[in-house]
């Protein structure tokens, strides 16, 4: 599945809801997915993780539906092969 057919599937499941919280409270709950991610990241269950990494890809989709961005598009025109800042790949930009 490519990203762009990731973000329809959003799209078809949840814009009619999206849309009504608008970016900033999408965005609010993109913050909360992304604070529970890192809360799972200190534990040691796997299972739970690989969950709060789809809540938060998913939220992301989500406000980028709102947002009116397609995050191929943005994915891809930014990190396209290379490091957009040092232009190689791997990366060699200073760690
Ligand atoms: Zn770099």
């Amino acid at each position: 599945m490519h990203i762009h057919e990731y973000q329809k599937l959003m799209h078809q499941l949840y814009f009619h809801k999206d849309s009504k919280r608008g970016t900033k409270g999408t965005y609010d709950r993109l913050v909360d997915e992304v604070t529970e991610l890192g809360e799972a990241l200190s534990g040691k269950d796997k299972e739970a993780l690989e969950k709060e990494f789809a809540d938060a890809l998913a939220w992301l989709a989500s406000l980028a539906n709102v947002a009116d961005v397609d995050l191929e598009k943005a994915a891809t025109g930014k990190y396209n092969g290379r490091c957009p800042k040092c232009g190689s790949s791997p990366c060699k930009c200073p760690f």
